[in-house]
Parts: C-alpha cells; sequence; structure tokens
C-alpha cells in the first residue's frame, strides 16, 4: 500500500509433469509420480483490472461476498 499498489497475490508455482501429465500443487524439479526430471512449471497469471459493472451476474453475486481491507468512500 505504501507504494501504490492496492493488490496483490501469492503465487506458488505447480509443477506439470510433461511425461505423465501429473500435476503437482508444490514447486519441483521431478514428478512425484513417474520421477521424470521432464516437468514444466506453471503459475496463476492473472494482471488486469475490470470493471464490476462488466461482471456476469454469477461473478457479481461472487463479488457481493468478497472482503476487502477497505470499503468504497467519498472523497470530500
Ligand atoms: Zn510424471
Amino acid at each position: 500500500a505504501k507504494t501504490g499498489c492496492n493488490y496483490f497475490c501469492i503465487n506458488v508455482k505447480t509443477t506439470i509433469c510433461n511425461d505423465c501429465e501429473h500435476i503437482e500443487k508444490r514447486t519441483l524439479n521431478c514428478c512425484t509420480r513417474c520421477s521424470s526430471s521432464n516437468v514444466d512449471h506453471a503459475t496463476r497469471v492473472i494482471g488486469y483490472l475490470k470493471r464490476v459493472s462488466a461482471f456476469s451476474k454469477g461473478r457479481r453475486e461472487e463479488h457481493a461476498d468478497r472482503h476487502y481491507h477497505r470499503k468504497a468512500r467519498a472523497i470530500a
């Protein structure tokens, strides 16, 4: 907040085995199922702002349940 960033997320790189397609929710250098070292890593990508009014009906309902650090307030 002190640097002007009003949102952030925490990502953990997921490990995806290129040989057996096993997905592991940890960042590893080999597959826990087949022991292959032929693995890739995936991370959640989200980096844009969207108007809440442009959300779908279901998304707006889910948005109403979100908890924000602060409510909107008027600027005097
Ligand atoms: Zn594997």
